[in-house]
Parts: structure tokens; sequence; C-alpha cells
């Protein structure tokens, strides 16, 4: 039974339980495009870079060896300096983790980036993405909510000094004319944060009553139409190959999971 819950662990288990039970608890994985496999492990090593940076590592032998990790740093740093500029008196960290005891379960978040001072809280998350998603559909997504209900819970600002911000950089082969960083800035506040209070108890109330079934968890219904983008359709019995055998893989420790981008 899982005790921790990610942002990752509630989309899925929001979309489709039976697809949250076949990547979480069977621990199987479909195979990745080859293409998409790239763009994401181009997307761990921007996330690595700006975290080195940040402790103070040299990452410049790591940029010279790649012009399109250059230009996206270089881009980033000269698009949003102040994000690089440690608070006096505040708090300034890379990769900053926190975990939340909730209703038997522990959510998780770790923040690419997170400043906060005394008047606010401020998350940073890097996209490697080109098209930025509108500000309406960030604000839905379980990252955002989970991210922010986290941080509002583990300190002393109240949730309407807090925000999160995606930045997003240019993808492996854009360059910085075509596509330069741009932000998208999502405040918060004390209904979201009831609402998603809200939903966090349903989620895992739901969760716990379905892992205390022998049963296997419940497949959405196929007239949602997202069945037939799934990679476990075959698996399923959803997909017009129904009758081929599923060919299941083993899932990779969620920590080797490269970044996937939103
Ligand atoms: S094929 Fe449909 S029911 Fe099965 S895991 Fe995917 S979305 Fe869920």
């Amino acid at each position: 039974m899982p005790t921790t819950l990610t942002q990752a662990h509630l989309k899925l288990l929001e979309l489709c339980p039976r697809r949250f039970q076949h990547t979480y608890l069977d621990r199987l994985i479909a195979p990745v495009n080859p293409d998409m496999l790239q763009r994401q492990q181009w997307g761990t090593q921007f996330h690595q870079i700006m975290q080195q940076r940040d402790l103070g590592l040299a990452v410049d032998p790591l940029l010279q060896q790649d012009p399109h990790l250059k230009a996206a740093v270089e881009g980033l740093l000269t698009h949003a300096p102040d994000l690089f500029i440690d608070p006096d008196p505040g708090l300034r960290q890379s990769e900053h983790r926190r975990s939340l005891p909730f209703h038997g379960y522990s959510l998780t978040v770790v923040y690419d980036l997170l400043i906060v001072t005394p008047q606010r809280g401020q998350i940073i998350d890097w996209k490697t993405y080109l098209k930025p998603p509108r500000q309406a559909q960030l604000a839905q997504e379980w990252q955002t909510r989970l991210y922010l209900y986290v941080l509002a819970e583990t300190s002393d600002l109240p949730p309407d000094r807090l925000s999160m911000d995606y930045w997003f950089v240019q993808p492996q082969g854009a360059t910085l004319a075509d596509a330069p960083p741009s932000r998208v800035s999502i405040p918060y506040s004390e209904a979201a944060h009831r609402r998603t209070d809200r939903d966090l108890r349903r989620l895992t109330q739901t969760l716990t009553h379905l892992l205390a079934s022998a049963e296997p968890l419940p497949q959405v219904d196929e007239a949602q139409g997202l069945c037939g983008t799934c990679p476990f359709a075959v698996r399923c019995q959803r997909s017009s190959d129904r009758h081929q055998p599923p060919t299941p893989i083993s899932l990779p420790a969620v920590a080797d999971i490269a970044e996937v981008p939103l």
C-alpha cells in the first residue's frame, strides 16, 4: 500500500484508478516513445544543471558540451535574474522536499526552487516545453494544487501570500529567438486551499476504501474516451487489439524516471 502520495499519484488516481494500480501497485509501464524519452532526459539534465549551479558546483564543463542546454540556462538567467538572488532575510533552496501527514498518507512534494521571505512564498517550477498551457489549465493541475497546499500547511504564511510560478524554457532544438523563457504565475487563496483540502480528503478516502477491497481498482468509464490513448488499453481489454496478449514491463524505481514535461 503506498503511504507516499505525490502529485503524479493523485493525477493518475483521479484519471483512472485502474491505471493507478497498473502503474504504482503492479509497477507496469508501456514502452516510451524514443523521441519522448529523449525530451524527458533533456529536461532532467536541465533540472540537474539548475540544481548543481545553485549548490555552487561547476556546470560550465557540462554546458560547453551542449549548446542547447547552455542557451536554455543563460536565457533563464537573463530573463529572470531575481530568481537567482538569495533573499535576506529568507530562504532560497533548489530541490526542496516537504512531506505532510494526511489521513494515513504522506503528501510529498519536491519544489524545483523555493523562495520564502517574511512577506511571501514562491514556488518555482522549470518546464522544458515549448507551448505553455493556459494559466487556468495549470491552476487545475495536481502539481499546482498539491504544491501550494503543502506549502500553506507547512509555513506561517497565509494562502494569499503564496504563488506558484512555472517558467517555460525552450526545449532542445528550439532557439532563444523562437521561444524566450516565459512565466505563468498561479496565485493562491484561502478558497482554493479549502477546495484542495476537500478534494484531497475525497481522493485519499477513496483510495483507502479501494485498497481495503480484494478487487482490482475500478476502470474508468469507456465512454470518457480515455482508454484509446492509454498504454494499458490492451491489458484492460479496451483496445481493438484486445485479443493480443498484454506485454507488461517492470517499472523502474520512481526516482529513476526522467522528468516528464507538463
Ligand atoms: S485502458 Fe482505460 S480503464 Fe484501463 S487503465 Fe487505461 S484508462 Fe484505465
